[in-house]
């Protein structure tokens, strides 16, 4: 099945007792049992519901592991695999990942004995020199957020191999439409499926793809036990918005390629940070492993007074946290979702005052042109 394909037809396609084409929301906590234990494959919804089964059935099917998790947002899913480890364990994180997953690591999992290192997992051979005896893990996100910093996932992944440590990919910015991190040998994908695979700006949601039955039966028991499971309506509305997953992608794709083109040429805009650039440092890095560059970018208008001109100007870009939805969108790293880095850090990452990231839409792209030329005009 190609992907496209895949996207509509994979998981439990519709309901074999009615013919009903769409998955039906199971709308229940509890279930039947015929005698003491003898059930039909569901008992409480928290260990397990129709609905959300198939669409973990379908996240799993995309990613190509061997079972999939849905979780009430991305943190509770970054959370439950992190509870895989234990107390005096060690995770090697990329420097530049998502400010609530640095912050779950250093303001409560550390609490529970969970330590974590924050290194430019870019660079290969930093990797290699981060792993202590108690490292279990390394932890990549891929394109970063907001610097779009590119890590080599089998790169890393045969790093981990050699060292016996888990791989883990946070695979929010390219969907499994573009980038497939098991395929390149990682254990773990996760998402924030409140991104592009929701894709509406209506569901908080998080998934999680394991490669192995040992792995699939920890995390179901990490999943039962603390219980940040998703409810069967945003399971449905994640399923419905998987259905465009593709085109969604693919105008994305389209939507950004031009507006990177007018940005590069603009004189109030001195540096863009986009993979799909040739100029980017990672550029053939990110077209082997991944098929598309994604909507991200993010580019430089050298002030926060600059910025705030933009900001007041811009019409079609909503001012607003989050990413990857059909509404394009705009934010200050610095002062939004990167908040929660302390200063100093933020400057040694790059993440300057005057940084804008865009997350671009399913808008005519001829209006959000016109739009960031007028906001962006001294
Ligand atoms: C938003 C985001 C998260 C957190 O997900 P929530 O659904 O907001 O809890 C994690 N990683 C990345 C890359 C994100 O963009």
């Amino acid at each position: 099945m190609r992907r496209k394909t895949k996207l509509i037809h994979g998981g439990i396609s519709g309901d074999p007792n009615t013919g009903a084409v769409s998955v039906p929301i199971y709308q229940v906590s509890t279930y039947k049992q015929e005698s003491v234990g003898k059930h039909s494959g569901f008992e409480y919804s928290r260990t397990g519901n129709p609905t959300r089964h198939a669409l973990e059935e379908l996240i799993k099917d995309l990613e190509g592991g061997q079972a999939g998790f849905a979780f009430g947002s991305g943190m509770a899913a970054i959370t439950a695999v992190m509870m895989l480890f234990n107390s005096g364990d060690h995770v090697i994180m990329t420097d530049d990942v998502y400010g609530g997953s640095y912050r779950v690591m250093t303001k409560v999992l550390n609490r529970f004995g969970i330590e974590s290192t924050f290194i430019d997992t870019s660079d290969l051979t930093t990797i290699q020199a981060a792993i202590k005896p108690n490292t279990k893990a390394i932890y990549i996100e891929t394109p970063t957020n907001p610097l779009l910093k590119i890590t080599d996932i089998a790169g890393a992944a045969k790093i981990a191999k050699e060292h016996q440590l888990l791989t883990i990919v946070d695979n929010t910015f390219s969907t499994p439409y573009w980038q497939t991190p098991i395929e390149l040998g990682a254990d773990i994908v996760l998402h924030s499926a409140t991104k592009y695979i929701g894709g509406h700006s209506d569901v908080v949601a998080g998934l999680v793809v394991v490669n192995s039955e040992e792995l699939a039966t920890d995390l179901h028991f990490v999943q039962n036990s603390t219980g940040g499971v998703l409810g069967p309506q945003d399971s449905w509305l994640l399923m419905r918005g998987i259905k465009t997953l593709g085109i969604r992608m693919e105008e994305t794709e389209n939507n950004t390629r031009a507006i990177v083109q007018f940005l590069e040429s603009h004189p109030a805009v001195s540096k863009i940070y986009y993979p799909g650039l040739e100029t980017h440092p990672n550029h053939d890095l990110a077209k082997k492993q991944a098929k598309g560059f994604g909507g991200m970018v993010s580019f430089d208008v050298g002030s926060e007074a600059n910025a705030d001109v933009l900001l007041e100007k811009i019409k079609y870009f909503t001012l607003a946290e989050s990413l990857g939805a059909v509404e394009s969108l705009i934010s200050v790293p610095a002062r939004m979702t990167h908040a929660s880095i302390p200063q100093e850090r933020r400057a040694e990452l790059g993440i300057t005052d005057g940084l804008v990231r865009i997350s671009v839409g399913l808008e005519d792209v001829e209006d959000l042109i016109e739009d960031l030329k007028q906001a962006l005009e001294k």
